[in-house]
């Protein structure tokens, strides 16, 4: 299953979660994380955030898989595992 999705970069095609709880979101290495915030800057939706010296998903459920936290970590610390097929 899976679904068609507006980006800022354009279509995307993700898995289609079975249920709020296995909606899939991007995977964060914590031990990779030094938390320097540049994901939570980069985040079109504000959907991750700097919480009590973690990194957390302050709103997962605006999160529109873009992709950009991956792109933006130096640390390779997020991992965005979800089927992505740009359209042509
Ligand atoms: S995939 Fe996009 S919307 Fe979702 S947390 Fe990362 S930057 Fe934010
Ligand atoms: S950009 Fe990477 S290292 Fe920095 S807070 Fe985000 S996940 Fe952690």
């Amino acid at each position: 299953m899976s679904q068609t999705i507006s980006s800022p970069k354009g279509i995307i095609r993700v898995r289609k979660a079975r249920s709020m709880a296995e909606r899939v979101l991007p995977k964060i290495e914590k031990q990779k994380c030094v938390l320097c915030g540049l994901c939570v800057e980069a985040c079109p939706e504000g959907v991750l955030a700097l919480k009590q010296g973690d990194l957390v998903f302050a709103n997962p459920q605006d999160c529109v898989y873009c992709a950009t936290c991956e792109e933006t970590c130096p640390e390779n610390a997020v991992r965005c595992e979800f089927e992505i097929r740009w359209a042509s």
